[in-house]
């Protein structure tokens, strides 16, 4: 199915969705699988095909619950994929790849990240994902928790401009990044992942949202994510293992924030006037 869902353009030129599904907790308990399974499935039918996952995630469990989601229909799927930073060699990343690879049943992962700086230096891994590339196991690499300065660091070493995105913990209580970071990436075109938007649930329950959302007749989770997306740039990938989220997920796509909508929310959840430390969940 033709995708409809708004999308960005990673510095690479490709256009991807602005709203993704994660998959954090995916893959942990067997009685949930097939709900889990179902739920991706939903989304990519309505033409939320970006999938985010990590080897880290249930062990690799998640990355086979994404592989029979994705089961025959591969070609519309955005595969995001991650390694940890105790994988981060030269060798390990080549391991960790071929492994993520097997569980996802595929031959490549669109977007692979880099899940938080390390010990391996950066170069190290900047040429593993380079290598990765050449042999078509992987189509791009980004990284994920790097506030600004390590940014600055990855741009400076060779081939570090080919990054394609940040996944970072964004929303509307976790606004650090707004002070520096964001602002960094958008100067270079650099879309940031914002993992976490309805803060792994409880902004859905946060009673500071409820007047903006009566006015769209929308949720609070609903309204969470329309402020997350509401500038371009910024991809969402909030994770739902019921049916019924993905939907209203897919919903809060068509909310437009007014005016009115954002200074309201600045004031319920007031954006970053220092620098703060890169937070991560
Ligand atoms: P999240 O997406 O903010 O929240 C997930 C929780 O919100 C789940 O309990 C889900 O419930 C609930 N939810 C989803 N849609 C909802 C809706 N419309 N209404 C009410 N509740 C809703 O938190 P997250 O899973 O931590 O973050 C999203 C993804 O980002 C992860 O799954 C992972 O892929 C990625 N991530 C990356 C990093 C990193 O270090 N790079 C760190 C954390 C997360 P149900 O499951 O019951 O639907």
């Amino acid at each position: 199915m033709e995708s409809s869902v708004r999308t960005t353009t990673l510095p690479c030129g490709e256009a991807i969705p602005v709203l993704g599904q994660g998959t954090w907790k995916m893959g942990e308990d067997s009685r949930r699988r097939s709900d889990e399974v179902n739920a991706l499935r939903l989304g990519l039918d309505l033409g939320v095909t970006l999938i985010d996952t990590a080897e880290m995630y249930a062990g690799g469990g998640a990355e086979e619950v994404v592989a029979k989601a994705i089961a025959g229909r591969r070609a519309e799927v955005f595969l995001v994929s991650k390694v940890l930073p105790s994988n981060a060699s030269r060798a390990g990343v080549q391991r960790a790849c071929e492994n993520s690879l097997k569980r996802l049943a595929t031959d490549r992962i669109d977007l692979y990240l880099l899940h938080w700086p390390g010990s391996v230096p950066l170069s190290e891994t900047v040429a593993a994902f380079e290598a990765l590339k050449k042999a078509g196991k992987i189509r791009h690499w980004g990284v994920s928790n790097f506030d600004a300065e390590e940014m600055e660091e990855l741009a400076g070493l060779h081939d570090g401009g080919n990054v394609e995105t940040n996944q970072v913990l964004y929303n509307l209580v976790r606004r650090g990044p707004e002070f520096d970071l964001t602002p960094w990436m958008r100067k270079r075109g650099i879309p940031l992942m914002a993992y976490s938007p309805v803060e792994q649930g409880a902004l859905a329950r946060n009673a500071r949202l409820d007047t903006v959302a009566t006015r769209h007749g929308a949720t609070p989770a609903q309204i969470a994510l329309a402020w997350v997306m509401r500038k371009d740039g910024v991809i969402a990938i909030p994770k739902a293992g019921s049916q019924e989220h993905v939907r209203q997920n897919v919903a809060a796509l068509d909310i437009k924030l007014t005016p009115q909508d954002i200074a309201d929310l600045d004031r319920a959840f007031p954006p970053p006037t220092r620098k703060r430390g890169l937070e991560m969940i």
